[in-house]
């Protein structure tokens, strides 16, 4: 018999794996009432090898490819706890963006700060007080403005930040240890996701050096790997589905409505969902991994994060009528999933993607 392609685990020790998992779990409720950064959690990645996992030599050297195994993990740890899922996903993000763009020096230096613990984060999204690099005669970088939803807030020691360089968009790593930047916590008081820490953070007064800056004007919004990187966020949804689908199964159980036909049919959609959105990220990962026409990888990643959330929103409200008001009270599990998936859900520009998607089938001769 074959096994569904959702029961594949990333290429680790399964019992270790199993065994963090149900130290989130234990957490869970804790460092939900708690709100802030999940401390305990990145530790306990950290401790396990898993801010280093994506490193040349590492088990998922981004070098090779293992886009596939590095999206069930991203899965894996989404399902565990979704905001530490939407930090991690920032830091696997950063580390591949250094490893495209990065010189050889700033390969080696960044590389390097990750194994000995730091935590990096892609912080792109701004408002209309958005960054601006000054380059200064001497080589280095002035910044102004501040960034809206970084995730991890402060305790990413390394975020990539972008920002307008002469009309360009330029990416680069803040030592954030080294430079004092004001934080503003009231940004952020969500419904879910609260344990994610997006604060809005103000960089103006900082001073970069020249080798600070990754890359080149506009290599950030470079295809495939702008839009293509969706299937990674896409992975830590599909986390939080499967675990909304865990603690239905849970819930039906321990009140003995099991035998029950519509409570059956429900979960057995939700299974069929998750199974659906494995086989995407499979694929996704599949093609990424092989290059080709940018564009066609982009348009794959492009239907991946929108079946993806589609098969999210339609396990919240099946997960709400299987288990009533009842399993949506704090501090049950289900009142907790419900809140981070539903704000988790929300990514840029869903309705621009999925026209993309119909304006690619439309213009594609080979669509059929
Ligand atoms: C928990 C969490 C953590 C995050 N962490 C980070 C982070 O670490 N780094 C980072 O850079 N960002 C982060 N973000 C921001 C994230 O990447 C998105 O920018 C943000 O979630 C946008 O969501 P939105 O629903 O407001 O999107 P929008 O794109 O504003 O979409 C909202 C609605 O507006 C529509 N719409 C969009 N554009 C237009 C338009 N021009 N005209 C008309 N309609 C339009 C959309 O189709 C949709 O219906 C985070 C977000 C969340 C929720």
């Amino acid at each position: 018999m074959s096994v569904p392609i959702s029961n594949q685990r990333p290429p680790f020790d399964t019992a270790r794996w199993d065994e963090l998992r149900q130290r989130f779990a234990a957490w869970a409720p804790s460092t939900f009432a708690d709100g802030g950064f999940p401390t305990r959690e990145m530790d306990a990645l950290r401790t396990e090898g898993l801010l280093g996992v994506t490193l040349p030599g590492a088990p998922l050297d981004q070098r090779h490819g293992h886009t596939p195994a590095q999206l069930r993990l991203l899965k894996e740890v989404g399902q565990a706890n979704l905001s530490v899922g939407r930090i991690y996903e920032g830091h696997v993000n950063a580390l591949q963006l250094i490893g495209i763009y990065g010189t050889e020096t700033q390969r080696t230096r960044w590389f390097a700060d990750a194994r000995a613990g730091h935590l990096f984060g892609v912080w792109n999204t701004q408002m209309a007080d958005g960054i601006s690099f000054h380059p200064d005669p001497d080589g280095r970088v002035k910044v102004t403005g501040s960034k809206s939803f970084c995730s991890g807030s402060v305790r990413v020691t390394r975020p990539l930040i972008t920002g307008n360089l002469q009309g360009g968009w330029q990416m680069a790593v803040v030592p954030l240890d080294d430079h004092p930047v004001r934080v503003d916590e009231s940004f952020w008081n969500p419904a879910g996701m609260r344990n994610s820490v997006s604060y809005k953070i103000d960089f103006t007064g900082i001073t970069l050096e020249a080798a600070d800056l990754l890359g080149g004007p506009n290599d950030y919004n470079r295809q495939p790997y702008f839009s293509g990187g969706a299937i990674r966020f896409a992975a830590v949804q599909l986390g939080g589905g499967a675990a909304l689908l865990e603690a239905t199964r849970d819930y039906l159980r321990e009140v003995g409505r099991t035998e029950d036909p519509y409570q059956r049919t429900r979960v057995g959609q939700m299974a069929i969902y998750l199974e659906s959105g494995h086989l995407w990220l499979e694929r996704a990962g599949q093609l990424a991994d092989q290059g080709g026409d940018p564009a066609h990888i982009v348009h794959y990643a492009n239907m991946t994060r929108t079946a993806i959330a589609g098969y999210c929103e339609a396990c919240l409200e099946l997960a709400q009528r299987c288990v009533g008001a009842r399993g949506l009270l704090h501090p049950h599990p289900l009142a907790r999933l419900q809140a981070d998936l539903t704000m988790y859900l929300r990514q840029p520009a869903p309705d621009a993607v999925l026209e993309a998607v119909g304006q690619y089938h439309l213009n594609d001769p080979a669509a059929h």
